[in-house]
């Protein structure tokens, strides 16, 4: 009876040992030091990107290094081009109905424009938004875009699409704006969307999903939109298809 105990302990033991499923389930739940650098803070960007970690301020300071290093390195650049390459893929899958009804909607910052310089010298996201400050650096119109975004963009023209821009920039930074796009060398959109007075206190969730109503109801079909928040995505009348570009530094509801 003993001795078949014993057994039976070590049979138990040795399945432990062997069996990796059993392995893997008593590490799963092992939580990644904060300070464990670059691992915790790949896994904080993949969850912040994928709106797994809903709302935040900041990012978390021991992700300012990890942060830079992803921006300023070629994994940033990879990411938006293979997106770009997805979203090019679908819109030729579009059938253009030739009408000019067919709209593509991007938005500007941190889409079309990057704004890594101005978030290079604020912490990377790891400071408090400071609204003065940015628009200060708004009216520089000094934003390049990305090489991605702007190749997207023109490839949309060729194909057909109408593009139409939707900011949460304020309407009182229209030619600021109008003028950086065009040094970065976007033109022919259709329209730019900026706030108003009226939309002021809107979540830029509420706020876009209003003006892509307002585009639906004058008979624009809206195929596909481009942003690096996903209060440029969800909402109500969303588009055929969404892409979300990578922005590690900022949340906006
Ligand atoms: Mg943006």
């Amino acid at each position: 009876m003993a001795s078949g105990r014993i057994s039976l302990s070590i049979w138990f033991f040795f399945v432990f040992l062997i069996n990796p499923s059993t392995s893997a389930r008593t590490t799963s739940f092992i939580k990644l030091p904060r300070s464990d650098g670059s691992r915790y803070c790949d896994s904080w960007r993949l969850a912040a990107e994928t709106n797994n970690a809903g709302t935040w301020d900041v990012i978390p300071s021991v992700c300012v290094d990890p942060v830079a290093d992803y921006l300023n390195g070629d994994q940033f650049l990879s990411d938006y081009n293979v997106i770009a390459d997805y979203a090019l893929s679908f819109a030729k899958s579009v059938d253009i109905s030739g009408d000019g009804k067919d709209v593509w909607v991007f938005d500007i910052d941190e889409t079309l424009l990057t704004n890594i310089d101005y978030y290079k010298a604020h912490g990377y996201g790891s400071e408090p938004y400071d609204s003065n400050s940015f628009s200060e650096w708004v009216l520089q119109g000094t934003a390049p875009a990305f090489d991605a975004s702007l190749k997207l963009y023109n490839a949309l023209q060729k194909l057909g699409f109408t593009i139409i821009l939707l900011t949460g920039r304020d309407e009182d930074q229209r030619s600021f704006t109008e003028t950086n796009l065009r040094d970065a060398g976007y033109s022919g959109w259709e329209r730019l969307l900026l706030r108003g007075p009226e939309d002021q206190g809107k979540s830029a969730t509420d706020y876009k999903s209003e003006q892509r109503a307002k585009l639906i109801e004058e008979g624009f079909k809206i195929r596909g939109n481009t942003g690096d928040q996903w209060s440029d995505l969800l909402g109500f009348a969303v588009a055929d298809r969404s892409f979300k570009v990578p922005n590690p530094m900022y949340y906006i509801p």
